[in-house]
This record gives structure tokens, C-alpha cells and sequence, in this order.
């Protein structure tokens, strides 16, 4: 497996996304930016949290047995217990994060989605996007709706004090030796088809393989400076985010 990445933060701002890769995995998060004014029951900020979280995912990637959903939900307990002592880990606005995982075991690729970073496969050569959309079909997107929609059957889940939101991901395996290339992206790099329509899936995959994860993030910051406020207007979501990708060659 040979990976190649990049990350870029939203101008001016921490990035709170993250990534990592071994031998035989890899996987990125993104933290959610925390909306202004809202208590999260939290000492710590979204750099945090991901940090964290993703040094307990790598630590168990390295050395677990268990699938990746176990890997998660392990990770996002020893995160919890790194905090439980200081901060209110009922608090329903306790800082989050994505994920997206890869991980070689055995004969098969095994994947998961957590919330809305996407993984592109290229499985013998049909172009397979594993997404969770949960978070785009919300009946609502009031402060208090996301909060009690968040970890809760029937609303969308997010890796941050409940372990067992790892098995509510979506995830599986297909036969490894079917894999040629793969990318994981966060939505701030996703957006290069979802958000502007560059290309589809199959398109970001090619980029990304010839020209390189860096390039595809500069193709969204390009197509960010170009929006004018109109569209920004009726498109969702901020005009800028932080942006991750990792591509990989089997
Ligand atoms: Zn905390």
C-alpha cells in the first residue's frame, strides 16, 4: 500500500482536521467547529479532540485484532477517559469529529464512514463512494435539533463520547485483492464534487492519482475564491473549511 496526503486548514484558522497512515491503514477525522456561545461541558477545543483521538486510533491500528469499528469505538473510550475526569461527557455539545478508516485484514479491505467524510474505492474498476449522509437528512438544523438528533437512533452519529456510535458507521469489507485505489477525503475536500460539481467520483479519484491529493485541495480553494456570494448564498456550509485527502495505491 502506498499513500499519499494532504491537509490544508481554513485560512486564518487552526486546522481540526487530521490524518494519519501505517502500513496497512489509514484514516482521517474532522473536528466539528463548535457554534459560538454554546456551552460544550468541554475544557478543551476541537484540536484537541482530534489529536487525541487520532493518536488513540493509530496506537490500536498498529496493534488491535478487532475490527475497525472496534478499533473506533476502543479509541473514542480511551478519548473519553483522557477527559472524564475534567469535563462533562454528558454535556450532548462535548466536542466531535468525523471519521473515515481503510485498514488491510487478512484477504479483505475493511471500511468505515463516520458522518460526512467520504472514502472512494475503486473496486475491479466501478467507482464505489462509501458515504454516511445521515447529517443531510435532518428534519431540522436548529441548534437545539442538531444537539438532540446527535448520537440519538434516528439522527446522525459522530465520534465523541459514545463508543458505540463506532458501529453505527457505515462499514464492511470488500475483497482486498479488488481494491487498485482509494481516497479519503473530509468534506472540505469531498466538496470538489459535492459542493461545486468539478467532477464525480470516478473524476476526484483520477485527479487525485495523477496529480496528487495537494492539487485537488487547491482545485476547492481555487473554486472557493470563485463562488460568488449568490451561490454562496444558496449552498450550505461555510465558504472556506479545513481540507484532507489521502490517496491510495494498492
Ligand atoms: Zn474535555
Amino acid at each position: 500500500m502506498q499513500a499519499t496526503q494532504a491537509t490544508i486548514a481554513t485560512p486564518g484558522r487552526p486546522n481540526e482536521d487530521y490524518l494519519a497512515a501505517g502500513p496497512d491503514w489509514a484514516f482521517v477525522l474532522d473536528g466539528a467547529t463548535a457554534p459560538s456561545g454554546v456551552d460544550s461541558g468541554c475544557a478543551h477545543d476541537v484540536p484537541w479532540l482530534v489529536r487525541r483521538l487520532g493518536g488513540e486510533l493509530e496506537r490500536r491500528l498498529a496493534a488491535s485484532d478487532g475490527t475497525v469499528a472496534d478499533v473506533l469505538a476502543d479509541a473514542i473510550r480511551a478519548t473519553c477517559a483522557a477527559h472524564g475526569d475534567t469535563c462533562d461527557l454528558h454535556n450532548p455539545s462535548s466536542p466531535s469529529a468525523t471519521a473515515a478508516l481503510l485498514r488491510l485484514r487478512g484477504y479483505d479491505l475493511e471500511y468505515l464512514a463516520l458522518a460526512d467524510s467520504p472514502i472512494v474505492l475503486d473496486v475491479a474498476g466501478e467507482t464505489r463512494p462509501i458515504i454516511d449522509d445521515r447529517i443531510e437528512r435532518l428534519p431540522s438544523y436548529t441548534l437545539e435539533a442538531v444537539r438532540d438528533l446527535r448520537n440519538q437512533p434516528g439522527g446522525f452519529w459522530v465520534a465523541s463520547t459514545k463508543p458505540e456510535a463506532a458501529y453505527e458507521a457505515v462499514h464492511g469489507v470488500v475483497p482486498a485483492a479488488d481494491v487498485r485505489r482509494a481516497v479519503l477525503l473530509t468534506d472540505g475536500a469531498s466538496r470538489y464534487v459535492e459542493r461545486f460539481g468539478l467532477g464525480d467520483w470516478a473524476d476526484l479519484l483520477d485527479l487525485v492519482e495523477q496529480v496528487g491529493p495537494a492539487e485537488l485541495l487547491r482545485h476547492v480553494r481555487a473554486a472557493e475564491e470563485a463562488e460568488t456570494s449568490e451561490e454562496r448564498r444558496r449552498r450550505r456550509g461555510k465558504p472556506h473549511d479545513d481540507a484532507t485527502a489521502v490517496f491510495l495505491r494498492f
